[in-house]
């Protein structure tokens, strides 16, 4: 099944979702008032559309005294079963929460370090309704999961971030309507649904731009780059819808993950630089590499965002720095996030402890970085006829951290694990992190 299938069979479990759980009603992104779409290449500075209404509800604020506390014993479900869950998972008992995974096949990353691991799909409500009964409170560690599911259970058992974060986050269009309406800078970009519209888009956007999925983009996944008029083609993404954006020429690419409480108490970590290869994360320095300006606004900025989406529990933003020195927000992503595993080994508190903290309604950790720091990621290009690569370059370096998810299977593209080479300098961090790199990349050739 290509990946406009899966998001049209996806809208369509939505629905039935929704039909046999009577939760039909509109939800307020989809109310959004901007139908048409115009690019935009916005400025720097936020200028809020007052008419965007994000949520139905309204904020959620709560004063600490308020806020339920669910103690360590209690039990953590987690929606996905991925490394993101796994790593969520051993930073959850590690403070003496039990931890339930709900993923579609056994064995998985999260599964295997968890108490109890729920296998079944996001249509089958007898399975879901046995996991969600297990547990005490609820999160999610990935993106594809139909936001009525969230819904239901929100009825059942308290769930963070909430069903609307992930329906605005989890859609491009919707993501690009809540970024332009809040007034955050991104790219110009255009909403397509046909051939048609992406020619006039085209001629508004210029060449060279990135035509996106709306639906089921990760990774790079359901992207194509238009050079020219020749290239543009919309046959792959026939049935759905799809964002182009104008081509950034970007000096570098950054993220910051920020946590936030149910009493609207913002904590970021320190931006990583990204560096993407094929689309997909590569590595990242800490700190990143960027005038401290640059790295305060976008820290304002994924706290602004946290706040704007009452998010409880993590947001990752994602951000270009033009080569003009303005920051534009690319992605968001209401979870963990590959950029912040450097948290794990190298701050106080970790991206995933911070989950933690936020969904059992605990006060923060500090999230300061103890050491710079460069992390890789370990992908399945590396495994050579399904043998993973000797691990003894990394094993060999006293100040680096390997981490495996516990996948058997090596295939191209895939996340398999990462390393981080703790300082003592960002310089020398860097230049074990790259011997590393170009020894295990080697060794696999052969
Ligand atoms: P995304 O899935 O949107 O995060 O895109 C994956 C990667 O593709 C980004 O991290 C960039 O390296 C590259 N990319 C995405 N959009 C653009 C753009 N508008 N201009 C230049 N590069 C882009």
């Amino acid at each position: 099944m290509n990946w406009a299938e899966k998001q049209y069979q996806g809208d369509v479990q939505r629905l039935a979702w929704h039909e046999s759980h009577g939760t039909l009603e509109s939800h307020g992104s989809d109310a959004s008032p901007e139908k048409t779409d115009h690019a935009t290449q916005q400025p720097l500075r936020r200028t809020p559309n007052a008419n965007f209404s994000l949520c139905s509800g309204g904020s959620s604020l709560m004063s600490r005294e308020m806020i339920e506390r669910i103690a360590p014993g209690a039990t953590i479900g987690v929606l996905g079963g991925g490394q993101l869950g796994r790593m969520f998972g051993i930073a959850a008992r590690r403070l003496g929460y039990r931890v339930h995974t709900y993923e579609a096949s056994p064995d998985s990353p999260a599964g295997q370090i968890s108490d109890r691991e729920f296998t079944g799909s996001y249509t089958d409500e007898a399975a879901i309704a046995e996991f969600v009964d297990s547990v005490d409170v609820i999160t999610f560690e990935f993106e594809n999961i139909p936001a009525a599911v969230l819904d239901w259970i929100a009825t059942k058992k308290p769930i963070h971030p909430r069903s609307e974060v992930l329906h605005i986050c989890q859609n491009r269009e919707r993501e690009k309507a809540f970024l332009r309406a809040n007034g955050y800078p991104t790219a110009s970009f255009r909403v397509v649904g046909n051939e048609d519209e992406l020619k006039v888009a085209l001629e508004e956007v210029g060449y060279p731009a990135i035509l996106k999925t709306a639906d089921f983009g990760y990774d790079g996944k359901g992207q194509q780059k238009i050079r020219t008029a020749a290239d543009a083609d919309y046959t792959p993404y026939l049935g759905s819808k799809a964002v182009l954006e104008g081509w950034v020429d970007f000096r570098c690419e950054i993220s910051v993950v920020a946590a936030r409480g149910a009493d609207g108490t913002v904590s970021t970590f320190p931006a990583a630089e990204n560096v993407h290869s094929r689309h997909i994360l590569d590595y990242s320095v800490i700190p990143a590499r960027v005038p401290d300006r640059i790295q305060r606004e976008a820290s304002e900025v994924a706290r602004s965002i946290a706040t704007d989406l009452d998010v409880v529990g993590l947001i990752a933003v994602e951000f270009f720095v033009t080569t003009g020195g303005e920051l534009l927000v690319n992605e968001l992503a209401p979870r963990p996030h590959n950029s912040g595993h450097y948290t794990f080994d190298a701050c106080i508190t970790s991206q995933f402890e911070q989950q933690l903290r936020a969904v059992c309604g605990h006060p923060f950790g500090s999230p300061e970085l103890l050491v710079p720091t460069v992390m890789v990621n370990l992908l399945g290009d590396l495994w050579n006829d399904g043998r993973p690569p000797d691990w003894l370059p990394i094993l060999a370096q006293p100040r680096t951290k390997l981490h495996l998810y516990g996948k058997l299977e090596g295939r191209v593209g895939r996340k398999m694990g990462h390393y981080c080479v703790l300082g003592p300098t960002l310089a020398e961090a860097f230049e074990v992190a790259m011997n590393i790199k170009s020894k295990i990349h080697r060794a696999s050739l052969v």
